[in-house]
């Protein structure tokens, strides 16, 4: 069992220890594993699967059914057909809500999400909220992005159709009480979806054990490469739901006028899939297990302690989200007096260190928290120590470049 660190080596991109990149939150690094296992796969084995009679046909089907498979144990899913490839968590969310939502939300209803939501949960379900005059409701959260149980059982009634939230939030870095919020939405006779975009790579997932009726992921947040995410639906809603896009593949039988639908998952697929990529989850997911959430965790934890305790000792610095590391998920969000967060990231970027500024696709939640835009810093299990007393001492000189006093 290799340790975090041990792991670094397997990352082309940061073994010239040029850069220091925290921006893990938006896309990971990869290792040679799995881009290892791509190229296999186009070396060895390429063919459009599902088509093919042939060896090389069949052999593409083999490799990207058995990543269905893999897909479906890391996040505890019963049935693989359960599991839906699809490019992203973007893309798995609209499907919910264009295959479920406009189908099962009428005039009157409402949906509930969250102020925190990535604009992933957020447009889909405000599409699906205006088509069908059905009412948007917001639950929000305090300052440390952590949603009381009077703000959910205040607003989820029995005219909810549908909760939509985030489990990890990508500028908080809060986990929500989704297994909490689930329970009490099923008891209205809502259905769960979870984004589950910022914690499938940071901790183990169970989606028996949350109770949540969907759940999506990206893939390229997991070492997988971009282009493939999945999502999870409880099988007795898939099967009910309409196919979000059609075409060659998720056919049963055609007429000049009408059509009949493959099974499960293949409904839900449409073209020519992504096996190359899915190939590549695969193999990412592999390799998480080989380190085990335990120890990605702990890394992840001791490295936000000491970002935040560092940028604590920075009085023109404001963290926000919780004062306590380990509800960070890895993401530190923060201003900093008198510097725009974009000048900031330039300024760090001229010393090789790579973090976020903006509004992280989470414009309704800048506006909760009263900050235009934000910088963020996010780490995940290869960063090391040094390289976030690098980031510090960087940071800590961005306010003279800046024209302040140090
Ligand atoms: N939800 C959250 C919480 C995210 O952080 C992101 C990515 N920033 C997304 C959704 C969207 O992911 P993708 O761009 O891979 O679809």
């Amino acid at each position: 069992m290799k340790t975090p660190l041990e792991c670094r080596r397997d990352f082309d991109i940061l073994n010239s220890g040029e850069y220091v990149y925290f921006d893990n939150a938006a896309t990971s690094q990869r290792p040679r594993q799995v881009l290892d296992a791509v190229s296999d796969f186009y070396k060895t084995a390429n063919a459009n699967p599902l088509r093919g009679l042939y060896d090389w046909s069949m052999e593409a089907t083999e490799r990207y059914e058995s990543a269905r498979k893999k897909v479906a144990d890391f996040i505890g899913a019963e049935h693989p057909e359960e599991i839906i490839f699809t490019r992203n968590t973007t893309e798995s969310l609209n499907l919910v809500a264009y295959s479920y939502g406009l189908d099962n939300v009428n005039e009157g209803d409402e949906i509930v999400i969250t102020v925190m939501e990535h604009h992933s949960n957020m447009l889909p379900w405000q599409m699906v909220a205006r088509k069908k005059k059905a009412r948007l409701i917001y639950l929000e959260p305090d300052m440390e992005g952590i949603i009381s149980k009077e703000e959910y059982t205040s607003k989820i009634t029995e005219k909810t159709k549908i909760v939509a939230i985030g489990h990890v939030s990508n500028v908080m870095g809060v986990t929500n009480p989704v297994k909490e919020i689930a329970e009490y939405a099923h008891s209205k006779g809502a259905v769960v979806v979870v984004d589950g975009a910022q914690s499938a790579p940071h901790m183990a997932v169970d989606v028996k054990e949350l109770g949540c009726d969907f759940f999506a992921l990206s893939g390229h947040k997991m070492l997988a490469p971009m282009g493939i995410g999945a999502l999870y639906g409880r099988l007795e809603l898939l099967e009910n739901m309409q196919p979000f896009l059609t075409g060659g593949e998720m056919i049963e039988y055609v007429t000049r006028e009408d059509a009949t639908y493959a099974e499960l998952p293949h409904k839900f697929e449409a073209g020519t899939v992504n096996a190359g990529d899915a190939v590549g989850l695969a193999a990412a997911i592999d390799y998480i297990k080989e380190i085990g959430f335990e120890a990605i965790e702990a890394q992840e934890q001791k490295l936000t302690k000491l970002l935040m305790d560092g940028l604590k000792q920075l009085p023109y610095i404001t963290i926000y989200g919780s004062e306590d590391p380990t509800k960070h998920c890895g993401i530190v969000t923060f201003t900093m007096e008198g510097v725009h967060p974009h000048d900031l990231s330039s300024v760090l970027n001229d010393d090789k260190v790579c973090i976020r500024a903006g509004h992280h696709c989470a414009q309704p939640l800048m506006q909760f928290i009263g900050a235009g835009s934000t910088a963020r810093a996010s780490v995940y299990f290869y960063n090391t120590e040094e390289e976030v007393r690098i980031f510090l001492d960087k940071l800590s000189k961005v306010r003279e470049v800046m024209g302040y006093g140090a």
